[in-house]
């Protein structure tokens, strides 16, 4: 096959590698550019109504790439449970079948892999390790570049909006990130309560493999809190019985 991708864009369907590819296709053109998205199998399925709209708006391919796992399976095959601070399911279900068509279908000399960092400090201070994980692969970040005015997440949003496209309804409902349908394991406290009342069913889903891998591998959660200075694991499941046991309080 011929290797004709020279500008693949990491498509999260987050509203940053948006505005990536946006800047991407103004610089170098469609031609030669893709959009790659690797499928998480919990992805909210609005993420994939905003990449077919991105595709279609910027006249590139929509590439869906798929390990074939959700990130549960990845922690029960790998004994370990994404946390915020380490999450393996990135690199299983993401930068592996990314890093996998990338081979097959592009050229390390002539390919660059754009990834949607935002300029924030916070945002900046992960391209190095981001960078690393994808080599050999030659990584660029075009909303950090130089010159690139340091946009807010509101502005992005708006930005998707005056170009005619409705970003992921995830953004709208109060979430930070459009990230694996609101049940990212990096994500906090907050995130969690947020699911637990919009999205019970998904709750109810990641409380039950997490209580799986509990009686599997032992006293390991995906949440923590600390408790006179020490740091305790915090259970969906006890989340979740606080949160009912403080809403019927305050009733
Ligand atoms: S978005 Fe979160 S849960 Fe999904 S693969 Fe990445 S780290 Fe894992």
């Amino acid at each position: 096959m011929k290797k004709q991708y020279e500008h693949v864009v990491q498509f999260s369907a987050g509203i940053g590698s948006f505005a990536s590819a946006v800047r991407v296709v103004r610089r170098h053109g469609p031609d030669r550019t893709t959009l790659l998205m690797a499928d998480t199998q919990i992805e909210d399925f609005d993420s994939w109504r905003f990449a077919q709209d991105a595709s279609r708006l910027l006249d590139v391919p929509l590439v869906r790439v798929a390990d074939g796992r959700d990130p549960f399976q990845v922690f029960h095959d790998k004994k370990f449970l994404g946390n915020s601070r380490i999450a393996g399911c990135t690199k299983a279900l993401k930068i592996d079948p990314c890093q996998r068509w990338l081979e097959k279908n592009a050229d390390h000399e002539r390919t660059t892999l754009y990834i949607g960092i935002d300029a924030s400090a916070r945002d900046r201070n992960r391209i190095p390790p981001i960078a690393t994980n994808w080599q050999p692969w030659r990584t660029a970040f075009p909303l950090c570049e130089e010159g690139e005015p340091e946009l807010t997440k509101n502005e992005l949003l708006d930005e998707a909006r005056s170009l005619g496209i409705e970003p992921p309804r995830l953004y709208g409902m109060g979430y930070t990130h459009n990230n694996c349908g609101g049940m990212c394991v990096r994500a906090g406290k907050s995130q969690w309560l947020r699911t637990l009342r919009l999205f019970h069913e998904r709750y109810a889903i990641a409380e039950t493999q997490e209580e799986e891998f509990r009686r599997a591998n032992g006293d390991y959660a995906i949440l923590k809190e600390q408790r006179n200075r020490v740091v305790y694991p915090l259970t969906l499941r006890e989340l979740r019985l606080r949160e009912e046991a403080r809403q019927a309080a305050s009733v």
